[in-house]
């Protein structure tokens, strides 16, 4: 349907060794009735000097609880799949755009949800393992697929494709717009994927170039935004009617960088020693998210959201407020109450924001 909202859900992630050391204890609660998400804030005194409980209620899409496996409710890789994964695969087979990208601050689960590890693969893997599935088991005559593939990531408002080896390429790659395509980075490498092995293989050669960088340049990772793509073209030939039909579908899935960058105006000693390395693109990704919650459905404002004043925002100009399925993992940690409960309004704000995906679809006789 058009006009449907971005998607929007959150997942809490399990105690680090660091954080069960320190028994921290955990302030984040879920109702998987009403899906909503309950945060304690620190127990303080109320007038009366008894200890207050204090909460804050978010409801989401879905609140995911992946705290203690043996907990019941406790959402696994596989959950986070069915429950938004195949859906939006199912929207690339009929046609639309999507995006899925993770927001939280660093260690609250991005890389594990999207990635995630050999034994537990996230969101990414999995995306990939099922679309050759249903290309392998398709049993429609006269239809044929091509996947092709690119991962690229922005770091300080730089474009560094993932998928050539760092001493073969111009670092930095450009940005461009198109009349008819929108925005796009001239020269990012574009694979063509024929199996699961290869995009596999594609998707760890890139996820290495990243991680080789980030133990080089003091944690890149956590600075920079890693925007994975698919790109599924289906081409369908009707004999009878003599007519072919053209299906294209651009999958992202991003993996943004620590939201704890954002904050240049709470910036702390430490944030304002660093002064430049406050993330250009993640703090207009804020303002984006916020003028397009707030415009809705209203035309005239749309021209004030700032999607050219950052890179990251540029380039997903259309997954955030255009022609695209879009969700939102908002991932927290259990127990830090001020990134938790920015990262719960963030996520709460997104919930607003109104997209126009249409079918990508030509047809020629
Ligand atoms: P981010 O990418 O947001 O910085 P990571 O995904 O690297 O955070 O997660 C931080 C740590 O927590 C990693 O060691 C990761 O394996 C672990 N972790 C995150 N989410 C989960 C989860 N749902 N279950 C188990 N371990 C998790
Ligand atoms: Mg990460």
């Amino acid at each position: 349907q058009p006009g449907a909202n971005v998607k929007v859900v959150v997942r809490v992630r399990t105690l680090l060794p660091r954080e069960l050391e320190k028994e921290a204890p955990c302030i984040v609660e879920m109702n998987p009735n009403t899906q909503s998400t309950i945060l304690y804030a620190p127990a303080g005194l109320d007038q009366n000097m008894k200890r207050k409980l204090e909460k804050k209620v978010f409801t989401f899409d879905n609140s995911f609880w992946s705290v203690n496996p043996k907990d019941p409710h406790y959402a696994d890789q596989d959950e986070i799949y069915n429950c938004l994964g195949e859906e939006f695969l199912d929207h690339n087979f009929e046609g639309y755009h999507t995006c899925i990208f993770a927001y939280g601050q660093t260690g609250s689960g991005k890389s594990y949800s999207m990635m995630g590890t050999a034994e537990k693969p996230g969101l990414i893997p999995r995306t990939c393992e099922d679309l050759f599935q249903r290309i392998e088991s398709n049993d429609v005559p006269n239809i044929s697929y091509s996947v092709r593939v690119s991962y690229f990531e922005v770091y300080n408002e730089h474009v560094r494709d993932l998928l050539v080896p760092r001493k073969d390429t111009p670092y930095y790659l450009k940005v461009r717009e198109s009349p008819t395509d929108g925005p796009y980075i001239k020269d990012l490498t574009e694979v063509p994927v024929k199996s699961l092995q290869e995009v596999l293989k594609y998707m760890k050669q890139g996820d290495t170039s990243r991680s080789v960088a980030s133990t080089k340049m003091n944690d890149v990772s956590s600075r920079s935004h890693a925007v994975f793509t698919l790109i599924l073209k289906q081409i369908y030939h009707d004999m009878e009617r003599d007519e072919t039909t053209e299906r294209l579908a651009r999958i992202r899935l991003v993996d943004l960088a620590g939201s704890e960058r954002a904050k240049s105006t709470e910036a702390t000693g430490q944030r304002l020693r660093e002064g430049s390395n406050i993330n250009k693109s993640l703090a207009t990704l804020g303002r984006v998210i916020a003028a397009l919650a707030e415009s809705g459905n209203n035309p005239r404002r749309k021209e004030v959201v700032p999607y050219r004043d950052s890179v990251l925002t540029w380039l997903l100009k259309d997954s955030l407020g255009g022609n695209s399925k879009t969700a939102m993992i908002a991932c927290i940690s259990p127990t830090d109450y001020e990134e938790t409960l920015s990262t719960l309004r963030y996520a709460d704000q997104a919930k607003n924001i109104k997209l126009r995906a249409i079918i990508n679809q030509d047809q020629r006789s």
